[in-house]
């Protein structure tokens, strides 16, 4: 598969917190992050996304009394996973990994979701009140971008919601899946059943031809 320069790179959250030692770390995530960085500097345009919360945030189980981690809660805008605390602003947690910092400095742009305290953002589109929009898919239109690569963390959430959006949006979109890693074998096989059934192409990074 050729790169084009319609084509933009989105790295989803390639975080400290998302990595090994960190608050919320899916296994084997900081082992993508130097494929992550390669990946970048094939790509006209990349942009990043970095999950970026207060500590009050309704997913974590810390604010809720009695209540678990990767548990489901029931809110206002339908069923939310609670998680442990994770990527509170201005942490080291939520920086990005120190093998992404060359992704993260050729964005175009840096998308942060999850701001809002009263609703946990998955997807670099909508908050997970599905109507909140974050402005990407305007930003990616008005640049031309046709067709995004996603890659990251996590596999079966953050990008999985993303993709899924994307195509909602119009765009093309395909999935570095050796670029990714996922939390749990239950809710990859669900991301991977839905992106079946929405037209989400999975690749390998080596199925990827740098455009002259
Ligand atoms: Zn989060």
């Amino acid at each position: 598969m050729r790169i084009t320069a319609s084509d933009a790179l989105l790295v989803i959250d390639a975080q400290n917190d998302f990595c090994e030692g960190g608050a919320l770390a899916v296994q084997g995530g900081a082992g993508i992050m130097p494929l992550i960085a390669r990946l970048a500097e094939r790509f006209d345009t990349v942009i990043a996304t970095q999950d970026w919360h207060t500590p009050d945030q309704i997913s974590f189980a810390s604010n809720h009394d009695g209540a678990a981690a990767f548990t489901e809660i029931e809110v206002a805008y339908g069923r939310q996973m609670l998680w442990p605390d994770h990527c509170v602003q201005g942490t080291v947690g939520a920086d990005f990994h120190s093998d992404v910092v060359s992704a993260a400095t050729k964005a175009l742009a840096v998308v942060r979701k999850g701001h809002n305290p009263a609703v946990d953002s998955y997807s670099a589109f909508y908050e997970n009140d599905r109507r909140t929009a974050t402005g990407l898919a305007g930003l990616l239109r008005e640049r031309g971008v046709q067709r995004l690569f996603l890659c990251g963390l996590a596999y079966d959430y953050c990008v999985r919601f993303t993709a899924e959006d994307a195509v909602h949006e119009g765009f093309e979109a395909v999935v570095i899946e050796d670029a990714c890693r996922a939390i749990a074998e239950e809710t990859a096989a669900a991301a991977k059943a839905g992106f079946t059934a929405l037209g989400v192409v999975e690749i390998a990074a080596a199925d990827l031809t740098p455009h002259s």
